[in-house]
């Protein structure tokens, strides 16, 4: 194990921030602190980095206790490298100089030959004399990586690297610092409020809320397994509907649900991502299915987000929201058949 943090509790002039918080991080995994704003996910951050004086649990790198309490390891003798969104190069030194800044303790050949290996790797080494302003924004990030990764720190902490970055350049920059950190297998935790970013990047998400861990695992099975609403929500726009427990189904206006552990008669709810819920004209074949018209069709690309109303048996109408392959060609006001895939509901007390 790389990282690990144990039963840590942070609190800010008496408000709770980290309750009890415990993590494990192995080499070469790249982990994704996940959730929304003031959950504690840059706390933990600065409590791996020995920036925070947790008052109580531990902090461990590999098998060197570096926080017990309040007595903290500081930041510089815990071998840890660090990319944040501002991650200001020093504007006065070139790049070759800007990345041999952390390497203390290397001789003059030892630092030539570590500041260029790097710098080939986030592929930078042709600009080993510019100056940072000359460079582009993107530029800056790789030397900012390499700045990082010169002196082969045991783990790598990231806190938003990429937020002030536009879409484009961001999604190339995650590609290659994925791609660096996975290459030279060295550990990462990063912090990001984006469900995309830390799908697209993590190994393991781990989602906080209110200064606690939610749900940790592999980005499949937060989406496709959540634990609760929350869990199931913050992956993006989710339907709720409500469902009645019948003979171990929950039974609702878009079908049945099989489930466990309910107890007869009792309403739930049953949340469906919007491209679970599937739709086809209605036939007169269709009596005993709810009756259900497309509302509006915003068109997004590949796909088309309908609008829906689905009318139970007293006409009252629920909306939902469904995503269908544009190609399909919706037409609004049209009288549809709306059910869904049970295997990708989730039922929820
Ligand atoms: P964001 O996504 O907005 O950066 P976050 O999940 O990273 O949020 P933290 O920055 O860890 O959250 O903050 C958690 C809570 O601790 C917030 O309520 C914040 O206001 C509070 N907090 C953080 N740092 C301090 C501090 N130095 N003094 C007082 N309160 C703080």
């Amino acid at each position: 194990m790389v990282l690990k943090l144990e039963d840590i509790r942070l609190s800010f002039d008496g408000f709770c921030v980290l309750d009890n918080l415990s993590l494990h991080v192995k080499a070469g995994e790249f982990v994704c602190l996940l959730g929304p704003s003031g959950c504690g996910k840059t706390s933990t951050l600065r409590v791996c980095a020995g920036l925070e004086s947790p008052l109580s649990g531990r902090v461990m790198l590999g098998d060197k206790i570096v926080t017990d309490g309040t007595k903290v390891l500081p930041p510089e003798k815990r071998h840890i490298g660090f990319l944040f969104q501002d991650f200001a190069l020093f504007p006065h030194l070139n790049i070759f100089q800007n990345v041999a800044f952390g390497l203390k303790g290397y001789s003059k050949p030892e630092t030539e030959r570590r500041v260029l290996e790097v710098l080939k790797q986030v592929r930078m080494d042709k600009y080993a004399h510019a100056l940072p302003h000359t460079l582009s924004g993107g530029q800056q990030q790789r030397v900012a990586l390499a700045r990082a990764l010169a002196p082969k720190p045991g783990i790598m902490l990231l806190d938003e690297p990429f937020s002030g970055l536009d879409s484009g350049l961001r999604a190339d920059i995650r590609d290659e610092t994925l791609h660096v950190l996975k290459s030279t297998n060295v550990a990462a935790v990063m912090v990001t409020h984006d469900p995309e970013e830390a799908m697209f990047m993590a190994d393991r998400i781990v989602l906080m809320k209110g200064g606690s861990i939610i749900q940790d695992g592999a980005p499949h099975e937060l989406y496709t397994n959540p634990i609760d609403h929350f869990a199931a929500s913050f992956f993006g726009e989710i339907n709720i509907i409500k469902g009645v427990i019948k003979e171990s189904t929950a039974q609702t206006i878009l079908g049945s649900v099989p489930v466990s552990g309910f107890n007869e008669g009792e309403i739930v709810d049953v949340l469906i991502r919007p491209e679970n819920v599937i739709v086809r004209p209605r036939n007169d074949v269709d009596q005993h299915f709810h009756t259900t018209k497309i509302e509006a069709a915003r068109y997004l690309g590949r796909d088309s987000l309908l609008h829906l109303c689905v009318e139970d048996e007293t006409g009252a109408c629920t909306h939902l929201h469904a995503r269908i392959d544009s190609q399909l060609k919706p037409i609004v006001d049209q009288n549809i058949v709306a059910t869904m895939d049970p295997a990708r509901a989730f039922v929820f007390r």
